[in-house]
């Protein structure tokens, strides 16, 4: 028997799971570590947190499912992006690695644009100057912690860091590296303007491998520490989009994923890179050699009906503990009762401000049309549309930029909800399913090392294989017609309203 291991360093833990070549989970273990937030808009996690979670994971894993390590055929990296890492010469941790998340870097941002130049750094990294990316980050400490910033002699990403752990090496792969701002996103590689107007020093970042590829091999330490087998082979790997779209197949142009977590999240592969110069979606290398990949992260999806469970929807929560009944599927049945359009109530999902695609940090949520006949069930039915309604207006900026999608998984928890599932089938009036399997990133990752390993041949022929979704949703074409209405004057609001989110911002 054959296995291959994905390893995911996500925020809250550290998933590690064990696959056999069919891509079944044979066991999954997450081993949890601290944020650190020592100032508001701060965020930071140690790595050595990291590398003991997966350490840990690796050896439960191993025991649990009584896999012998000679026969994991291959490691596969995943993990949350964007995160710095800093390394002395001796390969020991400078400072913790300020996370993805971190809102520290607003200044910097301003300096990443004045250097390169607005319009020049969205054509080099396919990204405006972002906050959440890492090149903003080095500035920061460039700027503030110059000591650690002359001690150190290599940048790495969160995953990429327990690269090093396992094989000693310094590397990383072309989907992660996107999201640090570093890149010739159409090149592939790291850019030799950017860096150079930066000032950052190339021989700081690892070598930059395709997803695929072989990075190194487990070495002897990390082999006494881990239980794994010398010389097992470990690939390039993925960020934690990227390696989820493997890990549902979405590997061809036309496919697509859009995930209702807390975020949401809309994900679809082309064949060339496409940009967006407005600056509404991120432009990124995908993890399948010679593609890229557009994305949308919308702030507030999922929360919007978190916060309505906990703020409005009281009694389905108290419901919901008193039964053992999920609250989130009773909110879902009385949603269901309520037509298309909710009888004229809109919701705006601009809770927690928005990025795709209204880049703002001002919008906030709104109900519109609420009127003395609407009931909670229609408050819930609106929340969801209005978050639908967002995911829609991300598809249609990919769809303007020529990035087909004809095909849609859905994954993340409010991919459960089957009504959920049916409102963005008819307003994409394309067909949507829902994944199979719970593992998303960690069995992309394990299918990239399969690949790295040559148990596959490629990353396609081994979707095709592993990859089961349920029965696709057809569009309703009369669904489509009666939102129509709803959705045009959902999208007019936000610009009619766009000046006033920012005079309210003034006043709280
Ligand atoms: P995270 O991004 O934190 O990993 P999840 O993928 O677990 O989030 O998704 C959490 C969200 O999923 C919740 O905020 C809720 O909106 C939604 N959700 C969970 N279960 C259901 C359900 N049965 N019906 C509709 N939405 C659901």
């Amino acid at each position: 028997m054959e296995y291959l291991l994905g390893i995911d360093i996500g925020t809250s833990g550290a998933k590690t799971a064990i696959f056999d070549t069919e891509g079944k989970a044979v066991c999954s273990v997450t081993n949890e570590y601290p944020l650190y937030q020592p100032e508001n808009g701060w965020a930071e996690q140690d790595a050595s947190d990291w590398w003991n979670a997966a350490k840990t994971g690796i050896r439960q894993v191993i025991a649990k499912s009584g896999a012998s390590s000679i026969d994991i055929k291959g490691v596969g990296l995943t993990g949350q992006m964007h995160g710095l890492v800093m390394l002395d010469k001796d390969g020991g941790l400078l400072r913790r690695a300020i996370i993805w998340c971190d809102q520290r870097t607003a200044a910097e941002c301003e300096q990443l644009k004045e250097a390169v130049g607005e319009k020049r750094i969205i054509e080099i990294t396919a990204n405006p100057a972002l906050t959440g990316f890492t090149a903003a980050k080095i500035l920061w400490v460039q700027a503030h912690e110059p000591d650690i910033y002359s001690r150190c002699s290599h940048i790495l990403l969160p995953k990429d860091y327990i690269r090093y752990m396992l094989t000693g090496e310094f590397a990383t792969d072309v989907s992660d590296a996107s999201g640090m701002q570093l890149m010739n996103i159409g090149e592939r590689d790291w850019s030799g303007e950017v860096l150079s107007k930066l000032h950052i020093d190339r021989r700081l970042l690892g070598s930059m491998h395709e997803s695929v590829d072989v990075t190194g091999t487990v070495c002897g330490k990390a082999a006494s520490e881990t239980g794994l087998t010398v010389g097992t082979v470990v690939a390039g790997g993925a960020g934690d989009n990227a390696a989820a779209a493997i890990g549902t197949g979405v590997v061809r142009p036309g496919s697509a994923f859009t995930t209702l977590g807390t975020s949401g999240v809309v994900y679809a592969v082309s064949d060339e890179m496409k940009i967006d110069l407005e600056g509404r979606i991120h432009t990124l290398c995908a993890s399948v050699p010679g593609k890229w990949t557009v994305m949308s992260c919308t702030q507030a999806a999922g929360l919007s009906l978190q916060w309505l469970r906990d703020n409005v929807c009281t009694v389905e929560a108290e419901e919901g503990k008193r039964t053992g009944t999920d609250p989130y599927a009773l909110m879902d049945n009385m949603a269901e009762t309520i037509k298309p359009g909710s009888n004229g109530l809109i919701y705006l999902p601009y809770l927690m401000g928005e990025r795709s695609p209204h880049p703002d940090p001002y919008c906030r949520g709104v109900f519109f049309g609420l009127s003395a006949m609407h009931t909670r069930a229609h408050m819930i039915r609106a929340v969801m549309e209005g978050v639908a309604f967002s995911q829609k207006e991300c598809v249609d900026v990919f769809r303007d930029m020529g990035v087909p999608i004809s095909d849609m998984m859905v994954c993340g928890g409010g991919g459960r909800s089957a009504l959920w599932r049916r409102m963005l089938a008819d307003l994409y009036q394309c067909p949507v399913s829902a994944i199979k399997s719970d593992e998303g990133p960690a069995l992309g990752a394990a299918i990239l090392a399969g690949v790295s390993a040559g148990v596959y041949a490629d990353v396609e022929e081994a979707c095709g294989n592993i990859v089961t979704k349920d029965r696709a949703l057809t569009p309703s074409p009369q669904n489509f017609d009666a939102y129509a209405g709803y959705y045009k004057l959902y999208k007019k609001l936000y610009s009619d309203l766009k000046d006033d989110f920012k005079e309210l911002s003034e006043l709280w």
